[in-house]
C-alpha cells in the first residue's frame, strides 16, 4: 500500500473466494442475523398520527396573534416584525382604532390585515423576539400539509388566539405554555 493521507485506507483482499464464499451464502446469513436483530431493538419511528411525540419546550411552530386577558388584540401593527423577518413572510395593513373599538384592539393603531406566509417562513423566532407587544409568538403546533400555494398563506383570522373569555378552552389549548415562555413584561 502506497504513502496515505489519513489512516483510514484499508487493503483490498484479493485472494481467490472460497467455496462458501462463491454461493454467498455466508454473507446472507450474516444480512438476515442483522435483519432479525433489529426486530428485537426498541424502534426509532413512531406510528404518527396516531402516537405524536411531544414537543421540545424550546419547538418553534405555528404563528399566534395574541390577545391580553381582556381579549384585545395585542398587535399595534408596528412592522417591526416584518422588517427582522429574514424571510420576508410577513405582511400587514395597518388601520386606526375608532371610537368604540377598545375592547377589540388595545392600541390605537392595529393590524386590519395580517399574512404569514409558511411556505417562505423558516421558524426561526425573529419576528416574537422583535414584537415590543408581546403580540406574535410561534406555539407549539406546526403547518398543517396542504396541496395548494394558498393553504399556506395564514391569514389574521387563522393565526389570532381564540378569545380568552368567550372561548376559554380553545384559548387554554392554543396558549400552552407558550405566554409564560415568551412573556415579556
Ligand atoms: S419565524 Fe422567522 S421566518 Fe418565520 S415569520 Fe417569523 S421572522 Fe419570519
Ligand atoms: S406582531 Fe408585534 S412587531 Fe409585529 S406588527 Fe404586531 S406589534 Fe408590531
Amino acid at each position: 500500500m502506497g504513502k496515505q493521507l489519513t489512516n483510514r485506507g484499508k487493503e483490498v483482499d484479493r485472494s481467490p473466494m472460497t467455496f462458501l464464499e462463491s454461493i454467498y451464502l455466508w454473507n446472507i446469513i450474516k444480512g438476515m442475523g442483522i435483519t432479525i436483530s433489529h426486530l428485537f431493538k426498541k424502534k426509532a419511528t413512531i406510528n404518527y398520527p396516531e402516537q405524536k411525540r411531544s414537543f421540545s419546550k424550546v419547538f418553534r411552530g405555528l404563528h399566534v396573534l395574541n390577545r391580553d386577558a381582556e381579549g384585545r388584540e395585542n398587535c399595534t401593527a408596528c412592522g417591526l416584525c416584518a422588517v427582522a423577518c429574514p424571510a420576508e413572510a410577513i405582511t400587514m395593513e395597518a388601520a386606526e382604532r375608532l371610537p368604540g373599538e377598545e375592547h377589540l384592539y388595545r392600541e390605537e393603531k392595529y393590524a386590519a390585515k395580517y399574512e404569514i406566509n409558511m411556505l417562505r417562513c423558516i421558524f426561526c423566532g425573529l419576528c416574537e423576539e422583535a414584537c415590543p407587544k408581546d403580540a406574535i409568538y410561534l406555539s407549539e403546533t406546526f403547518a398543517p400539509a396542504n396541496y395548494s400555494r394558498k393553504g399556506f398563506i395564514y391569514k389574521k383570522e387563522d393565526l389570532v388566539i381564540p378569545h380568552p373569555i368567550h372561548e376559554k378552552e380553545a384559548y387554554e389549548k392554543a396558549r400552552g405554555g407558550r405566554v409564560e415562555i415568551n412573556k415579556k413584561d
